[in-house]
């Protein structure tokens, strides 16, 4: 897909429909990837941050996740489709790999939100295979790149908030060969 540059991040040109359809393809073939999704305030800390920035034009889908950004590229003349939000995305992967019976893993969120969460998904999902998960205040990264690597999930989800799930994906995304994406504040939003 091509690539807009909006205030010094190359945005993937793409709507929800054709985002999801190649995420699927994308698991089904087992691919490595990572997906961010880039709100307005991702973008003003990437202009001050040159490595997360770059991090951000080197995922293979960055995908804008605002309104303001969509308006911006209008007047620049460089129009992006849609807005994509992580949230949106996060749903329906969840109901894709319950259809599938794809492996998920969640790292991330509050001790006692991830375990509201993870009974949630096992009642809404209930094909999913919860591959594991972890809360988001760990010390010793490699324990949990390790058990990522170990469980061999299809989807890892991260929710550590930016700009630390960027970095976290960016270091690690090769212990499994899944689609990593960070997703915020999503899992406080799913355990409701
Ligand atoms: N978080 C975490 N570990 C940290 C910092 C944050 O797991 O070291 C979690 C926090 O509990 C929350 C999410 O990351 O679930 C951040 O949500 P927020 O809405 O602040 O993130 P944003 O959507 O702005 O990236």
């Amino acid at each position: 897909y091509p690539r807009v540059n909006i205030l010094g991040i190359n945005f993937t040109k793409i709507t929800n429909q054709e985002l999801l359809t190649q995420l699927k393809k994308d698991s089904c073939l087992h691919r490595n990837r990572f997906i961010v999704t880039a709100n307005p305030e991702i973008v003003l800390f990437a202009r001050k941050n040159k490595r997360y920035a770059a991090i951000l034009n080197n995922a293979d889908y960055t995908i804008a996740d605002g309104i303001g950004i969509i308006k911006g590229a209008k007047l620049l003349n460089q129009p992006l489709p849609e807005r994509v939000t992580g949230f949106d995305t996060l749903s329906a992967l969840l109901e894709f790999a319950n259809e599938k019976q794809k492996r998920v893993y969640f790292l991330g969120a509050k001790p006692e939100v991830i375990t509201k969460l993870i009974a949630k998904v096992t009642q809404n999902y209930p094909q999913l295979v919860i591959a594991g998960y972890h809360d988001g205040y760990f010390k010793d990264e490699q324990i949990i790149t390790h058990e990522i690597q170990q469980t061999a999930p299809d989807f890892v989800f991260v929710a550590l908030g930016f700009p630390k799930q960027e970095f976290f994906i960016n270091d690690y995304r090769n212990s499994s060969q899944a689609l990593w994406m960070g997703v915020g504040g999503s899992f406080d939003v799913l355990a409701g």
